[in-house]
């Protein structure tokens, strides 16, 4: 009998190892966009999803970029040629699209010892490599900066906080988050590269950044973004477990609009299923903690997310323009404006309801129903090209327009009359 133990017991071992480093693999997929005319295409696209014959990417209201699988390649094209519906492939091989972005650590070597750290913008970091930047920002600008702890996720991973403040008491306070969404990368690392850029050249900034406490969170969902790197690329959802299938789409279990038919999803196998019920995960009660903790209450918030190039207002849930409008319109178009004399890329702005599609449930429009009238978010490169699957050659300039971003919007909070945002900054990396 004891034989049989250890045999089960290594038996088990095994197969929970086997299971932790088995990949998702999508060989033979490809992601389509296709111009949708109406309704009747709308529900064509829905139909197909609620049948899991494709994944959504980027839905808007005259477009749908979607991942289809190869085993579904010639249903979905019936279907799709039955209503007179073209397709254009965006990318031929999934799969090899995401082989050819490795994120093997990179190794200690001399000229990393040297900087404290293994972070770059040359390839997308892992966990680990983000929380050891973390400690060495810690240590070497410990007069500006702190690392904060605002809660801990399902998997026991804790959602960290970089604080940034010149200890003015008079200062506002820009809340900065990326990563809510596993698989958008290019948010993460564009969160890096702000806080990196503050931190690490703080005496050098305009009075409008220094006198302002940033709070930067780039990893909200740190479960869901060290399980797009070990074991599935395009996870979206947290990794909280439920009976049938795991995870919550983190944003869509704010408690704004939550719970609206026809667009709260509660399936929970569904890529944006939006939890039992609002504030039921880890990561969405630590946001709400957060800015309910705060004094003063923040003015800002910017969500970053990929892809679209869009910088979105409230409401997401809501046909109606907030009364703010003029406000958001505004500032969001001397945010764009910034981003362009930056990089000369173009985004577009608006109310997320109308621009993408409506939401329930989402930081944005939680934040803003909580007081912070400057309640943003920047969909960042690309514009479904390779969508969630950027190269890694565009981390750098995709964080170069979004630091362009909120630098604006530092400035239009404080109606500082100094020199533009963009001008006398030079950029540099390590
Ligand atoms: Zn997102």
């Amino acid at each position: 009998m004891p034989f049989i133990n250890t045999y089960w017991f290594f038996f088990i071992a095994i197969s929970v190892t086997s299971q932790q480093v088995e990949r998702v693999t999508y060989d033979g997929a490809q992601v389509w966009q296709t111009s949708l005319r109406g309704a009747e295409d709308l529900l064509l696209i829905k139909r197909l999803v609620d049948n899991q014959d494709i994944s959504i990417w980027n839905l808007r209201p005259t477009r749908a970029d979607f991942l289809v699988r190869a085993q579904h390649k010639v249903k979905v094209y019936r279907q799709m040629t039955a209503r007179n519906l073209s397709h254009t492939v965006l990318i031929m091989d999934v799969q090899r699209r995401i082989d050819t972005q490795p994120v093997t650590p990179a190794l200690w070597t001399e000229n990393t010892l040297r900087i404290g750290h293994r972070l770059s913008w040359k390839k997308y970091p892992t966990l680990n490599i983000i929380e050891e930047y973390y400690n060495f920002l810690a240590e070497d600008y410990s007069s500006i900066c702190r690392v904060q702890s605002i809660g801990t996720t399902a998997e026991n991973r804790t959602i960290k906080m970089i604080n940034i403040t010149n200890g003015n008491p008079n200062n506002e306070i820009i809340l900065i988050t990326g990563g809510q969404h596993a698989r958008e990368w290019a948010s993460v690392t564009s969160a890096l590269y702000i806080l990196h850029n503050i931190i690490t050249k703080f005496d050098k900034q305009k009075s409008y950044v220094k006198n302002k406490n940033w709070l930067i969170i780039p990893v909200v969902n740190p479960d869901g973004y060290v399980y797009s790197h070990t074991v599935d690329r395009l996870w979206r959802k947290n990794r909280r477990k439920f009976m049938y299938c795991v995870g919550v789409d983190v944003n869509r279990n704010f408690d704004v609009d939550w719970g609206i038919a026809g667009i709260t999803e509660n399936n929970e196998c569904k890529t944006t299923y939006s939890g039992p019920y609002p504030f039921s995960e880890a990561e969405s009660i630590a946001l709400r903690n957060l800015i309910e903790s705060l004094v003063p209450k923040p003015i800002a918030i910017v969500d970053f997310h990929s892809y679209g190039k869009l910088l979105l207002f409230p409401w997401s849930a809501r046909a109606q323009a907030t009364q703010d409008l003029h406000l958001h319109r505004q500032t969001a178009d001397f945010m764009t404006s910034s981003m362009f004399k930056s990089t000369k890329q173009n985004y577009s702005l608006g109310a997320t309801y109308h621009v993408v599609y409506p939401a329930t449930g989402t930081f944005l429009d939680w934040a803003y129903s909580k007081g912070v009238a400057h309640s943003y978010v920047i969909e960042s490169r690309d514009k479904g090209e390779l969508g969630f699957l950027l190269p890694p050659e565009e981390i750098e300039d995709t964080g170069k327009e979004l630091y362009a971003a909120v630098r604006a919007l530092a400035k239009r909070i404080k109606g500082s009359d100094e020199d533009s945002p963009n001008k006398s900054d030079n950029e540099t990396w390590f």
